[in-house]
């Protein structure tokens, strides 16, 4: 695959000597970066009845997202490590991840996970496989007290103060700004909601599931995957590339 097939994504080479592109990868984590929902893995096994309950809500318009995942957090019972257990025992990376953090170590790209999920979660199965240092942007979940307690939330890229659509509890447009400051951004996701939001803002989007059709429909240009090569081939490709300027979508 080349850069420059794709579709009417057009870009403008401008003179910037030998320099390269500077790429930077954001990467959704539940159903991205893992092969399923870590959330919802872990809400079925420790609140099923919660998370039948929340999650109707939640569809019917009557609680945000945010609102949706703090309640049904709150009604585990079991000790957050346990939860952290099966996070780490049972979930698994999706084909091909570390091939794309080789690639964009090569050109001194950057991968960051943004997540509108928690980090008591995503912490554990990133460190089980050895990706404890990668760059996380996600809400934080601290339990008060006992082990069946409710927990405290803090989402330090909340969609406060940017025109988001939603209370997504992590604002993915906000998380691509930050790591694309001047340099070119490239959106991996599935989900309809926070990730449809960031990839409009993405110079280019990698789908699969409900974001690939939300892509199709609202016409963003956007490749399909099923697991990280066609991401690596791309990055690495670009990353060979001179500088250029991605005219805005
Ligand atoms: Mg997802
Ligand atoms: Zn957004």
């Amino acid at each position: 695959m080349q850069p420059g097939g794709f579709g009417a994504m057009k870009q403008q080479a401008i003179a910037e000597g030998d320099r390269k592109q500077r790429i930077a990868v954001v990467a959704d984590f539940d159903d991205t970066l893992t092969t399923q929902n870590v959330a919802h893995l872990l809400l079925k096994r420790f609140a099923p009845d919660a998370l039948e309950r929340f999650s109707t809500q939640y569809r019917s318009g009557q609680i945000t997202f945010r609102e949706y995942q703090e309640l049904a957090f709150n009604s585990v019972d079991a000790p957050v490590e346990q939860m952290q257990q099966v996070a780490a025992d049972e979930v698994e990376l999706r084909l091909g991840l570390n091939d794309l953090l080789q690639a964009l170590d090569d050109i001194e790209g950057e991968l960051t996970i943004a997540s509108a999920g928690l980090d008591l979660y995503i912490e554990p199965v990133l460190e089980c496989h050895g990706l404890a240092n990668l760059n996380v942007v996600c809400g934080s979940a601290v339990r008060n007290g006992s082990d069946s307690g409710e927990f405290s939330y803090d989402y330090p890229f909340a969609d406060v103060d940017v025109p988001c659509r939603g209370d997504w509890a992590t604002c993915k447009c906000k998380a691509l700004e930050q790591a694309g400051e001047s340099a070119t951004t490239v959106f991996v996701g599935d989900g309809s909601t926070s990730d449809a939001c960031a990839a409009e803002n993405a110079d280019y989007v990698f789908a699969r599931d409900r974001l690939l059709r939300i892509c199709e429909e609202s016409g963003i240009d956007a490749t399909p995957f099923e697991d990280f090569r066609p991401v690596t081939e791309f990055v690495a490709a670009l990353g060979r590339e001179p500088m250029r300027l991605t005219e805005p979508k």
